[in-house]
């Protein structure tokens, strides 16, 4: 059993499809699931529809709709699959109708509307492929925290074992669906989520995530290009290189496949020649200290300082039981014995935060951002890697630095203008020399 997943711009046109269906075409010796995104940038466009329906541009978001539709159409048509979609978009224009007259756009409409994404997709790519459909919000059931739901596992396992045994089996992912019947989402970039999901369910010999690069790079390609193909990476540093920002992965996807030990391949639909990048549950010995470097932007840095509260113990719990109830994720940190600085990812209960710790101390926000986060187990066995990093950031004024927390990072924090030198500069340092075990220039 093999699951397959392919994003969004792996089934972007009728052309792109196609090619799909070929690449899962020259696997089917064996059982296939294959898990698709929506089609393209049709996420954004749906939760951009639904922002203006609710405020108060009925016609301007039917038309976007419209547009939608026709761009769905075409692909669908190339396949003889229009009859499948026509009823999901005219529930999508009710939705729409009924979003202006609401005004309100609560978590859980967000889902009901993002998931056509996937709904559409799904059905689209089984037809192309001649294969079953099978809607995933029959089998992935979730809590109820719309829009960043999580899997409740005993039950979808469960479910799992009823998927139709057929040769090749096609569902969306990122969609589920509550224990009462309710259509929920796993997050932004969640399909990745379900394919390891769906793998560790069913017990797959490997699950593949085919997407538009060549694998996991040692740097965010859109902040530098220029980056090599890291070909095989451990379970515990592919999840940090997640969470710290490359998208190429959801930071939740090695969870249920680490739990399975199930390989998880990282591979390019266009490229499908391109060996990619195979995560693994043991470590990978590399004689480079560092496997990549992730980024995380629009960063908010928090400093909090408090004089009344010299040496007092009760300072963190204090600050942190705010965070906490804003439910505002802390990434880094670091203390002082009088003050505190901290990086969080979301800036959406800033002003809520900031007024609570002005009850008991002085606070300072800084947006704009950003965590450089350098990845690798060897991190913690290569004496100087510190040193080395200041020495190639020497123009740049870092603001924060943190290392050991997880054994396998070292982080800094750089203003957001300061980002792409900084990667450049490190990226240099670090993969000068390349150990061909692990890297392909
Ligand atoms: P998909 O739609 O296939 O899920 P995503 O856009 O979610 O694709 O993820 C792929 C993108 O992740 C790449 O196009 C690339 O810009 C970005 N990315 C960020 N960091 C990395 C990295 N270290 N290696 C590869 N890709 C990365
Ligand atoms: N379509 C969803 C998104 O854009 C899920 C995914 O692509 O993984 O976030
Ligand atoms: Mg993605």
């Amino acid at each position: 059993m093999l699951v397959m997943k392919f994003g969004g711009s792996s089934v972007e046109s009728s052309s792109a499809i196609e090619r799909v269906a070929g690449i899962v075409r020259t696997r089917a010796k064996q059982p296939i699931v294959v898990v698709v995104s929506a089609i393209g940038k049709t996420t954004n466009r749906l939760l951009d529809i639904a922002h203006e329906a609710v405020a108060g541009n009925r016609q301007g978001a039917l038309v976007k709709l419209d547009d939608l539709r026709a761009h769905h159409f075409d692909i669908a048509d190339h396949f003889g699959a229009t009859d499948l979609i026509d009823g999901p978009f005219a529930e999508l224009a009710e939705l729409v109708r009924g979003l202006a007259v609401l005004g309100e756009l609560t978590p859980r409409s967000l889902d009901a509307i993002a998931a056509y994404g996937e709904r559409l997709s799904s059905v689209i790519v089984a037809k192309a492929m001649n294969a079953v459909h099978a809607d995933a919000r029959d089998y992935i059931v979730t809590d109820e925290r719309h829009t960043q739901a999580a899997p409740l596992y005993a039950q979808t396992y469960a479910r799992l074992k009823h998927l139709p045994p057929t040769p090749i089996t096609v569902m969306g992912g990122f969609i589920g669906s509550t224990e009462a019947g309710v259509t929920s989402t796993l997050g932004r970039g969640g399909s990745d989520f379900t394919a390891s999901i769906v793998g560790a369910g069913l017990h797959a010999t490997e699950i593949q995530i085919w997407t538009d690069v060549d694998g996991m790079l040692t740097a965010d390609p859109r902040v530098f290009p220029g980056g090599h193909r890291v070909k095989s990476i451990s379970f515990a540093e592919a999840a940090e290189l997640a969470y710290f920002g490359a998208k190429v992965l959801h930071p939740s996807t090695v969870l249920p496949a680490m739990d399975g030990g199930i390989p998880v391949l990282i591979l390019n639909s266009r490229r499908p020649e391109v060996a990619g990048t195979r995560i693994v549950k043991d470590s990978v010995p590399c004689r480079n200290a560092v496997k990549s470097i992730a980024c995380k932007t629009n960063i908010t840095l928090v400093n909090i300082t408090s004089t009344r509260m010299l040496m007092a113990h009760g300072f963190l719990r204090r600050i942190f039981e705010i965070f906490d109830r804003f439910e505002t994720p802390v990434d880094m940190l670091a203390t002082s014995e009088v003050s505190v600085s901290l990086t969080i990812d979301t800036s959406a209960h800033v002003p809520d935060i900031v007024k609570e710790l002005e009850s008991f101390a002085e606070v300072t926000v800084e947006a704009g951002q950003t965590i450089v986060c350098l990845v690798g187990e060897n991190i913690r066995h290569t004496p100087g890697v510190a040193s080395r990093v200041f020495a190639a950031l020497e123009p740049i004024n870092v603001r924060m630095i943190s290392q050991g927390a997880s054994l396998l990072n070292l982080s800094v924090v750089v203003a957001a203008a300061d980002l792409p030198k900084a990667v450049e500069s490190l990226h240099a340092e670090f993969f000068r020399e390349l150990d061909p075990e692990v890297f392909e220039s």
